[in-house]
């Protein structure tokens, strides 16, 4: 059975990801690929211990292959692999490795094959990306021209397999997956564990609260090791556990959980990958309960989030952005003397805006926010950050005052986060 929250990693080797690209250097392209293949690693066995970026320099990047050869069973690039002159990898590889390039007629039929579709043909630049190492295994790139390529060297009585895949994400991916299987393959099965990741989501306290409930498991020393990490609006703890089994895995990650949640009660809103607008919408689907909202600050943000959730169609009605105080009073009847005496940041206007909402929706609960997000607005009274979350439902309506701090969309997505909080807390009481 897979638990809730629960990936599965079998550990059996190391390896480090080389990516090739001056363009990753000077940051104008963002490394996904090291991202990509570090998880799905990660899931097959092997453990990623470094990861190296290297600009498109023949020298430097031989370099890369030889130091990284000293630390790790297998060396997996992207990137590098074109028919232009910058392209060096292939090349540095093999002079790393010692072997001969040649050229492989199945690649330069793949390839032609690949340019006719494209209406193009065969050009001696293109052709360049036929050379492959003598000995490797060739995968053929089924979104274009480029192979990858998997070689086994010799090094210091140690063997090191390298994986060459292409820099384009839409290349590397799909050959990554073909290569897959073959990593698998390269140990032993008497090296295997597994590697059981379990993420545990806070909400509420802050992580310095967090960690000052737990420090002693953010000490525990491997094979179960605990991380702590603050996330906008949330924290979460993620329990490691590396085990023979997984069902091993599963007890030891289990009880940690437990210990968690005795420890900070409902501020675990979940385990995996579900957050908290999941959530919410998952509460309020059990309980059959529909919502509303009424928005000021937050324009519509939080209707995005309970939105972007899959079915939530089932218990989300809609919301009103009153932005303007003639739309609060038009669209949610808030009565323009209420606005004039306390202003559309207060409480008695949150109350009324999310009374009315539900009303108007004829929703089960309602929610409404009206704050100042900033950089202007704020007042020695109601400052930047100040925001008035009310919640209405059968039993009547309350209305909570926060002070968030940071820019305006931090302020922004504290809001929407806090309101989600609210009615998380809220459904829980309900059940
Ligand atoms: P091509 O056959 O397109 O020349 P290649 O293997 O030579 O592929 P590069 O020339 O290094 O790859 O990179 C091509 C493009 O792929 C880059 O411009 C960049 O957009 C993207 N790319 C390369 N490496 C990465 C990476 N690590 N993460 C994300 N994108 C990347």
């Amino acid at each position: 059975m897979c638990l809730p929250g629960a990936r599965v990693y079998n550990v059996r080797m190391l390896a480090e990801i080389l990516s090739v690209g001056t363009e990753l250097l000077l940051g104008t392209t963002l490394n996904t690929n090291a991202r990509y293949l570090a998880e799905r690693l990660a899931e097959i066995s092997v453990d990623v211990h470094r990861h190296v970026t290297v600009g498109d320099n023949p020298a430097r990047l031989r370099a890369a292959f030889e130091e990284a050869s000293r630390r790790a069973d297998l060396i997996i690039t992207t990137g590098g692999l074109g028919p232009t002159e910058d392209d060096v990898t292939m090349a540095s590889f093999a002079a790393f490795a010692g072997l001969g390039l040649r050229r492989d007629p199945r690649t330069i039929g793949h390839i032609t094959r690949q340019l006719a579709r494209r209406g193009k043909q065969l050009t001696p630049l293109i052709e360049r990306q036929s050379l492959v190492p003598v000995g490797a295994r060739i995968f053929q790139n089924p979104v274009g021209t480029a192979p990858a390529v998997l070689a086994r060297v010799r090094r210091r009585e140690r063997t090191v397999h390298a994986l060459l895949l292409p820099g384009p994400p839409r290349e590397m991916r799909p050959l990554y997956r073909i290569a897959r299987a073959h990593l698998v393959r390269l140990t032993p099965r008497s090296r295997r564990t597994v590697f059981v990741v379990r993420r545990i989501r806070i909400t509420g306290p802050t992580e310095a609260e967090v960690a000052s409930h737990v420090p002693d498991l953010l000490k525990l020393p491997p094979p179960l090791t605990v991380g702590i990490y603050a996330k906008p609006g949330e924290v979460e703890l993620r329990a490691m556990c590396k085990a023979r089994t997984r069902p091993a895995a599963d007890r030891a990650l289990s009880r940690i959980e437990r210990d968690v949640r005795r420890r900070l009660g409902p501020a675990v809103y979940g385990t995996g990958e579900s957050d908290l607008p999941a959530v919410v919408g998952e509460l309020l689907h059990r309980s059959r309960m529909t919502l509303a909202t009424a928005e000021s600050c937050t324009g519509g943000l939080l209707s995005k989030l309970l939105t972007d959730v899959p079915g939530s169609s089932s218990y989300f009605l809609g919301g009103v952005v009153s932005y303007h105080d003639r739309i609060k009073r038009r669209f949610l009847g808030v009565p323009a003397a209420l606005l004039k005496r306390h202003g559309a940041v207060s409480r008695q206007v949150a109350l009324r805006m999310a009374a009315e909402a539900r009303r108007r929706f004829g929703s089960d609960v309602a929610v409404a926010i009206t704050g100042v997000a900033g950089p202007a607005g704020g007042s020695a009274i109601k400052p930047v950050g100040s925001v008035h979350i009310a919640l209405a439902d059968r039993r009547g309506a309350r209305c909570e005052l926060y002070r968030f701090t940071g820019n305006r969309e931090d302020v922004r997505a504290r809001a929407a986060h806090k309101a989600l909080d609210l009615l998380r807390l809220r459904l829980l009481v309900q059940r």
